[in-house]
């Protein structure tokens, strides 16, 4: 390949915080929320113009995994601040439950079922509320580009926007990049399915359209204030940590979007198109390796873990092809799996954490990814305050303080006990 040389050049440093979280999905805006409230300040980092991520520029508008799709599924293993942001959501008219994966019944207050709907506009206007009220500090339209690393502490970011190029400082900085671009950046190791035995999960353009009846009560259908969410083209062999697959994938989705519509008005002839999202849904890219990686083992036998900060109760939906459900309440999320191995001053937060595939699958649902990235984000604030590493957190700690703050940290033994 040919290369040119970029010159050295001295870039002003524009900001300066305990933590900073790099992506602002759910995954950066439950860390984020979590670090400021611990008491850090705590500044976000977010590429587009507004938050959320795939849950907002990708339009896939169901938080799922808040307990198990099926029996046993009477724990609710997601609370803490996903649940919070349930019950905003709802006060705001931007929440209700669907029936896609089957619930049919209404949502109260404090409680959710396994799959949430909600209206992106709605996410969108309380998640930043929420920052605010915790006195996030956001950078929006930035793109966080590159990471100045001395030994294994990352000692500045590079980031590009309307300004230039901008230098950031933190204590700690936290990887919600969905696509680990700052671990990875910075040189640490990570995974990606593109060997020859695994492969990364299909990217889909989704898409809401207006015009469709309500759901019949016993109709499977992503809907809200009279909005269908719909699966719409998808694309294989794609991997959405390259530019060129990415361009392909959004050239191919956007230009079968046209075919969908034409079938599904063949069904509703007045179905009329709200949006095609922004960004075609990126369902997997890296894994950052971490101090340690949840194995198949632990997913299916949901055994203890020690250091568990979060439950991940929702199905495999990719398990060699196979939608799995977990035959008991949910497996525990190690604190270990948000160290990364390699950086010092980083935690992991949402769909990069050190997972194997099938347990990335499961644990990167929104319920159980948030609640993930909550611990990523009070754990950042801890560090800061004890003047420890991640890798050195007292994680009792973390763990107590998580509990305070409503978050469910572990299967509670008495019903583990119950169902095995
Ligand atoms: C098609 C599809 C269907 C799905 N179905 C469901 C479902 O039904 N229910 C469910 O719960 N989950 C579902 N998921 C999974 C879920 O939506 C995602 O795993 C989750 O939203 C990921 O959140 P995140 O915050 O970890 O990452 P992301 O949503 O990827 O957020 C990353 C954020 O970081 C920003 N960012 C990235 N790189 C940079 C950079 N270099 N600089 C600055 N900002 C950056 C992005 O703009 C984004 O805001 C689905 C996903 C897809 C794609």
């Amino acid at each position: 390949m040919r290369t040119v040389r970029e010159p050295a050049r001295e870039i002003p440093v524009v900001a300066e915080a305990d933590v900073i979280v790099v992506g602002g999905g759910v995954a950066g805006m439950m860390a984020a929320l979590a670090a400021a409230r611990a008491g850090a300040s705590t500044l976000l980092i977010e590429r587009y113009g507004f938050l959320g991520g795939t849950a907002t520029a990708g339009l896939m508008t169901s938080f799922n995994g808040f307990r198990n799709e099926h029996a046993p599924n009477h724990v609710q293993t997601v609370r803490g601040l996903a649940q919070e942001l349930v019950d905003r959501l709802l006060a705001a008219g931007g929440a209700c439950a669907h029936t896609q994966h089957g619930y049919f019944g209404p949502m109260k207050p404090g409680e959710s079922p396994y799959a949430v709907s909600f209206d992106p506009e709605v996410l969108k206007q309380v998640g930043l509320e929420m920052l605010q009220e915790a006195g996030v500090r956001l950078m929006l339209h930035t793109l966080f580009a590159d990471a100045l690393v001395q030994g294994r502490e990352i000692q500045a970011i590079l980031v590009e926007n309307k300004s230039g190029r901008q230098a950031i400082l933190g204590q700690v900085y936290v990887d919600a990049t969905g696509d680990g671009d700052l671990c990875a950046r910075a040189g640490a190791r990570y995974e990606i399915a593109t060997g020859a035995d695994q492969r990364l999960m299909r990217m889909t353009l989704m898409y809401r359209v207006a015009g469709l009846p309500d759901p019949a009560a016993d109709e499977r259908r992503l809907w809200i204030n009279g909005i269908t969410t719909k699966w719409g083209p998808g694309v294989g062999g794609v991997d959405g940590s390259n530019a060129e697959d990415l361009t392909r994938a959004e050239i191919e989705a956007n230009r079968a979007l046209r075919e969908h519509l034409a079938k599904l008005r063949e069904q509703y002839p007045q179905a009329t198109l709200v949006a095609a999202a922004p960004m075609i849904g990126i369902r997997e890219t890296r894994r950052i390796v971490g101090l340690y990686t949840i194995s198949e083992e632990d997913v299916q036998s949901g055994r203890p873990q020690p250091d568990s900060i979060a439950v991940s109760s929702n199905p495999v939906p990719n398990y060699y092809g196979q939608r799995v459900f977990l035959e008991h309440l949910g497996f525990e999320i190690p604190y270990r799996c948000l160290v990364p191995a390699d950086l010092d001053n980083v935690l992991l937060a949402g769909r990069c954490i050190s997972a194997c595939q099938p347990a990335f699958q499961s644990a990167r649902s929104m319920a159980p990814n948030m609640a993930i990235s909550q611990a990523s984000g009070a754990a950042a604030a801890l560090c800061v305050r004890s003047g420890r590493r991640p890798a050195d957190l007292d994680v009792p700690k973390l763990q107590m303080q998580l509990e305070a703050a409503g978050a469910v940290v572990r299967v509670p033994p008495e019903e583990r006990a119950q169902v095995e």
